[in-house]
């Protein structure tokens, strides 16, 4: 491993100039296992949810076979802000320390800005700031290669198995249960079975897909989904180069959804857009090209970004499914996540904040509860429906304060004006501070909700 010094100083050219680094490395995942073997859980995706999965599933002694479709190192279109519950989570992994040796930006502040102009700086909690437990920001590369590469150490050492370049094509379901999967890897089609399979892959995922095809319930609500769209830059004005704040702009013609300027280290900086899809259909948006206008046209961004450059080929688009409470629900919120033999987590499980856009957290954190609920000896015939139902009833127990409330706030961000009242509020009431700091800086799923009259008080009196 190249020093520390050495790293700081070049890591930055790889995202300039396409140098390899050390967590560009390739990862060395060990044999294919044969067609038709049996593992205790099979987790399919290897981001931070999949990763949290395999690494928490090995750490009971499990046997698992993590499946990834990418080759690590693989790049994840993201803000690439990592708060304080993802570093919750990647301390109990074991991953901490091995994050704070590679560069990354620290987090120390949050600046809102409503579309009249006006901000507001949230500062974070100073003691988790300064013990490193408060938010880093640093390419998707770099976190999900660290994550990865520990899960997949733990995976072997707890005799399962890992494949890269494995894309899983198929779900198996006999009578009502998933029983495996099949997949591809190198042209040739392989088939694993087990009596728990975890949907890790995302906002696309197969196994989320066959959950809810079997519980009938659509699987993309675009009132639900958010995309977004990122692109790397330098030289951005007004930005730290390894600590300082993160921004979030609300512009009128991005609402609801914001615009983002999150550095991730060394002057290089994540700038982003992110609007709610069924508000993208009906504005006939693209992203791209609002995001152009923003950096070129707007009064307020044109300045800060007159001398900046833009990393070539660095622009990128995705989707972000969100955990907001779903208008008429079926049986469970946000949608079905569960059924006998398979959990789905993390973004499979649609569960990102719908105000800030945070979903690392709520990956790693479902990742946990679904290695919770499986027990080996008592779903050794298969995960059961009851189990699966405890796992869709305690995920919501633990996320809907906080979904709910973020929903709120991203509703409020529609209306413009309330939106400048809002942030002229939260520049005098430090109550409101101290709720927008819990509200993206809190290492636990928030319990306490705002009520209606809270918000009422705080914003009025
Ligand atoms: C533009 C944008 C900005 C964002 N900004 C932030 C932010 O700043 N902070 C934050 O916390 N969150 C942010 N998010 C959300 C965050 O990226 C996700 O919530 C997070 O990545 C979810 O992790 P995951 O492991 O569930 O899914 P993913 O990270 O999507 O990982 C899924 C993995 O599954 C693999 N896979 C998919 N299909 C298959 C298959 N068929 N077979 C095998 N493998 C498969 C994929 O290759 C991938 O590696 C942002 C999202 C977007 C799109």
């Amino acid at each position: 491993m190249k020093s520390t010094p050495q790293r700081l100083k070049t890591v930055w050219l790889s995202l300039r100039l396409g140098v390899r680094m050390d967590w560009e490395s390739p990862i060395d995942s060990g044999p294919v296992p044969e067609d038709g073997s049996t593992f205790d859980v099979i987790v399919v995706g290897g981001g931070p949810g999949g990763s949290g999965a395999a690494g928490y599933m090995a750490m009971k002694g499990h046997k698992v076979l993590l499946l990834e479709k990418a080759v690590w190192p693989r790049d994840k279109t993201c803000g690439d802000a990592v708060g304080g519950k993802s570093l919750k989570h990647v301390e109990e992994l074991g991953v901490k320390l091995t994050l704070e040796k590679t560069p990354h930006f620290r987090v120390d502040s949050i600046i809102f800005g409503g579309p009249n102009g006006k901000e507001v700086r949230i500062a974070l909690p100073e003691d988790e700031v300064e013990n490193r437990e408060a938010g880093y920001s640093l390419p998707r590369r770099q976190f999900d290669t660290l994550l990865f590469q520990n899960a997949n150490e733990k995976v072997l050492e707890s005799g399962g198995s890992v494949i890269q370049n494995f894309s899983v094509k198929e779900v198996h379901i006999e009578d009502g249960v998933v029983k495996g999967i099949s997949g591809v890897v190198g042209g040739e089609s392989l088939h694993y079975s087990a009596p728990l399979t975890i949907g890790a892959g995302g906002y696309n995922c197969p196994v989320s897909r066959a959950v809810t095809a079997h519980h009938e319930e659509p699987m993309v609500d675009k009132a639900h989904y958010c995309g977004a769209f990122r692109e790397y830059w330098t030289g951005v004005e007004g930005c730290g180069d390894w600590s300082g704040a993160i921004e979030i702009h609300f512009i009128e013609g991005v609402l609801p959804g914001y615009f983002w300027i999150f550095p991730v280290g060394d002057g290089v900086v994540n700038v982003g857009i992110g609007m709610v899809m069924t508000e993208m259909d009906k504005q006939s948006v693209k992203l791209r090209g609002l995001q152009d206008w923003v950096i070129n046209e707007s009064p307020k961004f044109k300045k800060r970004f007159a001398n900046a450059k833009k990393v070539e080929k660095s622009g990128k688009g995705s989707m972000l499914p969100f955990g907001s409470p779903r208008k008429k629900p079926p049986s469970f919120q946000p949608r079905r996540v569960a059924m006998a033999g398979a959990m789905c987590i993390g973004d499979a499980a649609s569960l990102v904040d719908p105000f800030t856009g945070e979903g690392i957290g709520n990956a790693l954190l479902s990742a946990k509860l679904a290695s919770t609920i499986f027990d080996l000896e008592k779903h050794k015939e298969g995960f059961t429906s009851e189990s699966a139902e405890e796992y869709q009833v305690k995920l919501w127990d633990e996320l809907s304060a906080e979904l709910t409330n973020s929903y709120k706030l991203q509703r409020l961000v529609k209306k413009k004006r309330l939106m400048n009242f809002f942030i002229g509020r939260a520049v005098k009431k430090v109550e409101l501070q101290r709720a927008l700091t819990d509200m993206i800086a809190s290492k636990e799923a928030q319990g306490q909700f705002h009520s209606k009259w809270w918000m009422f008080k705080t914003l009025f009196f």
